[in-house]
């Protein structure tokens, strides 16, 4: 694996600006898009751009810039955009079979064979999987059905800066309050327990002195019978956090909390729908700690791009019967046969350790130092390529400060680089880049940010 093998999916000439962005186009057309569209429209609020086409890490809008992209779809494009093999294989599939709900297929087959052998250890020699509807939201809709029905209980427990999608059920065990609140009730018995967000401690303690107390808690919920909180059908986790802010928890937490599920006989379920698919360094966040979950929920990156997903899961708990969880899209042909070119490239290209490398060796020593020549960052985290840069008004307040983070973002993407915006207080840029990005596109694209960060913080 080197860069070599990736040079040619990108546009070369990336990043180049012709025209200050957003430039006309893509003004027009977000006006259209205004008028005819809802008004929980998002994305294009803080970045205003028109897309017209995509080549591996790089992004062309309607005007004709060219963009380094470290958002990535929001960590769906991690074999890049267009990639050249997945394009193939939907095409190929296209002119043959697009849809065909639960029948077997010889492509839906092929992607169960590349798939389970690539699961956590543990899990691929026991693991019965499940194709459902294509959203991240509906692997954890079914993955809550999954625990709930054999369990026969109703709770859930859910970490704060957990996000888990955006339907009922799913959004119930989504931290967020302004996603929530003009939502309730949604599904009652969920309770939040603290992450490991080491960088604001609730606890006002450090790692590893800190005895973990953030799973203490958790412990203590569970075996306390006056905490409140009856005996749940399952945990739901993130190994690393991402719309939280690409918090990545110490192994040891993650390792506890799969502790504490086992001795209070609670379901894990491992939410790997943004983490998982090598963008942390692994193939699955989870197996930094090696644990392995009672349910996983995969989506996003599976797909190459196409909506897929699945849930994984011990066969002790496919005790549900025929129809438990139906949907027309279940498992869609062409995005299956994308999924199967996506899980080759993968392996092919190990794309795990490419992510683990530049992760190590150029994103995070060099925001690091960029840490320390900014007043205004406060940590820099995250694994592989899943990075998180919190913004605070001073370091020793850590107020968070979510306004400089939105002049960050436009100062990138007038220089030509997209990122992506998250956090507890919306003060974390968040990168979340194609990993088949090349180091001279990291470093580029880092620069950029670099500039953008000292041009904000001197005009501000
Ligand atoms: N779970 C996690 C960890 C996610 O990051 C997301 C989306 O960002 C979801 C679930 C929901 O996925 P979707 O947006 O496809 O419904």
């Amino acid at each position: 694996m080197s860069d070599k093998e990736f040079e040619d999916l990108h546009f070369p000439e990336a990043p180049t600006i012709v025209v200050k962005p957003p430039g006309p186009k893509s003004r027009e057309m977000r006006q259209i898009q205004d008028r005819i569209e809802s008004t929980a429209v998002s994305y294009p609020k803080a970045v205003p751009i028109a897309f017209e086409e995509g080549k591996g890490a790089t992004i062309k809008d309607v005007d004709g810039n060219i963009y380094i992209d470290f958002f990535g779809g929001a960590g769906v494009l991690n074999v890049g955009h267009c990639n050249p093999e997945v394009v193939n294989a939907a095409k190929q599939q296209m002119e043959k079979l697009t849809h065909c709900l639960d029948f077997p297929t010889p492509v839906r087959l092929e992607l169960e064979g590349e798939l389970i052998p690539l699961l956590p250890k543990k899990l691929r020699d026991n693991a019965k999987i499940f194709f459902v509807a294509p959203t991240g939201s509906d692997a954890v809709e079914s993955a809550i059905k999954l625990a709930k029905f054999n369990m026969k209980r109703v709770g859930v427990i859910s970490f704060e800066g957990g996000y888990h999608g955006m339907t009922s059920g799913a959004l119930s065990v989504t931290a967020n309050k302004k996603f929530k609140r003009n939502f309730l009730p949604l599904t009652s018995e969920v309770h939040f327990v603290p992450y490991a967000y080491c960088y604001r401690c609730i606890f006002k303690r450090e790692y590893p002195d800190c005895d973990l107390e953030c799973a203490r808690y958790l412990e203590h919920i569970l075996d306390d019978p006056e905490s409140g909180v009856v005996e749940p059908a399952a945990i739901i986790i993130e190994a690393v956090q991402g719309e939280g802010g690409s918090i990545a928890a110490p192994d040891k937490f993650i390792i506890e909390v799969r502790k504490i599920a086992n001795e209070y006989s609670v379901p894990l379920i491992v939410d790997e729908i943004q983490a998982g698919m090598c963008r942390t360094g692994r193939m699955w966040a989870c197996e930094h700690s090696e644990i392995t979950p009672d349910i996983m929920t995969i989506s996003k990156g599976i797909g190459g791009g196409l909506p897929l997903s699945v849930i994984a899961f011990d066969q002790k708990f496919d005790t549900w019967e025929k129809g438990a969880h139906v949907g027309t899209f279940r498992g869609h042909v062409v995005a299956m046969a994308a999924a199967v070119a996506t899980l080759r490239f993968i392996k092919k290209h190990r794309l795990w350790e490419h992510a683990r490398k530049l992760g190590e060796e150029i994103f995070l020593p060099r925001l690091e130092e960029l840490k320390e020549e900014s007043k205004y960052i406060g940590d820099v985290r995250g694994r592989g390529m899943m990075i998180g840069i919190e913004f605070v008004k001073d370091k020793k307040s850590k107020k968070p400060w979510p306004e400089i983070v939105r002049q960050v973002q436009k100062a990138c993407y007038e220089k030509g680089l997209i990122i992506e915006v998250g956090g507890h207080y919306s003060n974390v840029v968040r990168f979340l880049p194609p990993l088949v990005l090349t180091r001279q596109l990291a470093e580029i694209g880092i620069n950029i940010f670099a500039e953008s960060i000292k041009e904000v913080e001197t005009t501000w």
